[in-house]
């Protein structure tokens, strides 16, 4: 049975990182935008006995340029990311891949963290993050960590995140000469992916080729991508080895059978990758 109205919780809205750790626990869910949790609480498919609303955290919206790492907060929404000066000087691809998240409303109210920590398999950030190597700033009662973002998802809706942890920020490195860029096909009906590809060349690191959608979590076509030489017939042959990446692993719904997924990911490695190497210094 449907209801629209959630079980009953507790509300905090603590005014410091330290207060917001303290109050984490096993029933209790850190609030961002809402965008995705309020509406699984209202179907009853998350009743946490407790929000903890991270509005009133100071510094978890602030982006910075460290050397050669730019910092995003947790609690920065998708439209400060894809405006943001220092995003799109130093990895203008995140910038681009916030622009094309849902509608504007989305991407005011919706954040980094919250993506993240929710690990739709449909989401955005976490394929462009697996591709360009960032890591996910954590802290729990036991401390601060870091988490590669290649460890961080681990299936569907599962991150390696503890239930008494936050996200407090994404750390992306920043690598000149990289050519980076994401392909995405929209769903007609949310905005979310059906499938996004995302493509790194050139910068001294390995290509990359990383698939969303399609299965559980981020997919990281290593083999295919390896094929990349930066000449056209070269980009061809890994965006046909991404169909072997995936192998039966796609995930078909009402939305677009896996076989059709599997194909859309071949042609959007392809646009990708074909972008990648035209940015690459
Ligand atoms: P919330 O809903 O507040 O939280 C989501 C989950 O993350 C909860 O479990 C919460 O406890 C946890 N959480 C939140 N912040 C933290 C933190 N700092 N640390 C630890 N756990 C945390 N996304 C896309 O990528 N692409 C799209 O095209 C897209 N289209 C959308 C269209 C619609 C209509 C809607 C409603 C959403 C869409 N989204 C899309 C998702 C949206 O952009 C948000 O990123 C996502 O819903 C998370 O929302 P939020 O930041 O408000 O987090």
């Amino acid at each position: 049975m449907y209801t629209m109205r959630p079980s009953e919780f507790t509300y905090h809205r603590p005014g410091s990182l330290e207060e917001a750790v303290g109050l984490l626990g096993e029933e209790v869910r850190p609030l961002a935008g809402g965008h995705s949790l309020i509406p699984a609480m209202k179907l009853r498919l998350a009743m946490p006995q407790s929000l903890v609303d991270l509005s009133g955290v100071p510094g978890l919206d602030e982006i910075s340029v460290d050397g050669n790492t730019l910092r995003i907060g947790a609690m920065t929404a998708h439209a400060t990311v894809a405006s943001s000066g220092k995003v799109v000087g130093s990895v203008p691809v995140l910038a681009e891949a916030a622009a094309l998240i849902g509608d504007r409303q989305v991407r005011q109210r919706g954040t980094i963290g919250g993506s993240v920590a929710h690990a739709d398999p449909a989401a955005d950030y976490p394929t462009v993050l697996v591709a360009l190597d960032a890591t996910i700033a954590v802290i729990g009662r036991e401390g601060a960590r870091e988490i590669p973002a290649r460890e961080f998802f681990t299936g569907l809706f599962a991150t390696a995140l503890g239930p008494a942890e936050l996200v407090t920020a994404v750390h992306v490195p920043i690598r000149p000469g990289t050519g980076a860029a994401y392909e995405k096909h929209k769903s007609p009906r949310s905005g979310y992916a059906v499938v996004g590809v995302a493509a790194t060349y050139g910068g001294g690191a390995p290509a990359e080729l990383v698939v969303g959608g399609v299965t559980g979590m981020p997919l990281r076509a290593e083999a295919a991508a390896a094929k990349v030489t930066g000449d056209p017939d070269s980009i061809a042959a890994a965006a046909a080895a991404v169909a072997e990446a995936i192998g039966e692993a796609a995930i078909g719904d009402s939305y677009a059978s896996g076989e059709y997924r599997s194909h859309l990911a071949t042609v959007l490695a392809r646009r990708a990758m074909t972008r990648a190497v035209e940015r690459a210094g």
